[in-house]
């Protein structure tokens, strides 16, 4: 079955959430939004394109949750309340079976954190997905990355690695059974974890008040942090050994692999933050609360330095530090 593009536009539009904020949605040459009095608005866009940020093979209604989860996670990283987004969408075919499995699986997440989908594009080229979301945040409340005191505590928001395990086992795969291949039982809960990402929203805005700087981990812990620490013009002492790892990630991998997966793996979609001493409790309280692991990883140096150590306090190398496209 084929579809013209104005069909696949009406699909889009039977699909999704409004919001009372929004004066006019999808139908016209523009959106019309009423921002809230008195506070900033935030904006993110990420694209996703097929066998770059996800396995060709990914379901429909995976990518789309991710192409929303990754651009929720950038809200997330600086502390603002989702509101709204808009998606270009390029298309190899006109497959509206296709288009109203991603749609569910974008509405899915839009519908958990209330985020409208208020307009985009739809054209025809290699698959490929690009989402902007608006948010608010309060003047000067933003989660900035410039933001890292000496003396912060790091932490980090649920486990590492495991979006970057289920990669090298999707790579590992034999050539010709990749494709095909469903992920076995065991790495079922590492596969998750890469196709639908939980972005830590809830946790960002939380942590406007109480964090210093913020940034998710999309690129891989190491050279994320590196963006903090070079724009705070700080160091960091990371334990390596105090990364957290979920169950199955240590079911997998030996400590070596590991580590690097944790360290330098991408597409995590945690937060990484500094923050005062004085907040231990407070964050404690919030990760019991709120069912939200956090975990102290290291600490902010006046020194501009990362130094890396293991459980026995030795340096620990770390090799590749995290994903450049253009590397
Ligand atoms: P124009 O030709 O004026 O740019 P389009 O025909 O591209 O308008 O789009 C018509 C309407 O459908 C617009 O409101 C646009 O925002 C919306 N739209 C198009 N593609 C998408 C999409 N992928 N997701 C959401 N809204 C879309
Ligand atoms: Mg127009």
């Amino acid at each position: 079955m084929s579809a013209g593009e104005f069909d696949l536009i009406a699909r889009i539009r039977a699909r999704v959430a409004q919001r009372e904020d929004v004066v006019l949605g999808i139908g016209d040459d523009a959106a019309l939004v009423q921002p809230p009095p008195g506070r900033h608005l935030v904006i993110a866009m990420d694209t996703l394109n097929a066998g770059v940020h996800f396995p060709p093979e990914t379901s429909p209604a995976d990518i789309g949750w991710k192409a929303l989860a990754v651009n929720l996670s950038d809200l997330a990283a600086m502390g603002a309340e989702p509101a709204w987004c808009t998606l270009s969408l390029s298309l190899p075919h006109s497959d509206p079976i296709w288009l109203d499995a991603f749609i569910d699986g974008f509405s899915e997440l839009a519908a958990q954190h209330r985020v409208a989908l208020i307009g985009g594009d739809t054209t025809r080229g290699p698959l490929s997905v690009c989402v902007t979301v608006h948010g608010f945040v309060a003047p000067d409340r933003a989660l900035r990355r410039d933001a890292a005191r000496a003396g912060d505590d790091l932490w980090v928001t649920g486990t590492l690695g495991d979006a970057a395990a289920a990669l090298a086992q999707w790579r590992a795969a034999a050539p010709g059974e990749a494709s095909s291949q469903e992920p076995d039982e065991a790495a079922r809960p590492l596969r998750s974890r890469l196709d639908r990402p939980t972005p830590r929203v809830s946790t960002g805005l939380r942590l406007v008040g109480v964090a210093h700087a913020a940034i998710d981990v999309s690129d891989g812990l190491l050279a994320d942090l590196g963006h903090v620490l070079r724009a705070s013009g700080v160091g960091a002492e990371l334990d390596i050994d105090a990364l957290p790892a979920s169950p199955a990630l240590l079911a997998a991998f030996g400590t070596d692999e590991r580590r690097v997966l944790q360290s330098s793996g991408g597409d995590d979609y945690e937060l990484c933050f500094s923050a005062p001493v004085a907040v231990r409790e407070t964050l404690a309280r919030f990760s019991t609360d709120s069912d939200t692991p956090l975990t102290r990883i290291g600490r902010v140096i006046a020194d501009p330095e990362l130094r890396i150590v293991d459980r026995d306090g030795r340096p620990w190398q770390a090799g590749r530090t995290g994903y450049d496209h253009f590397a």
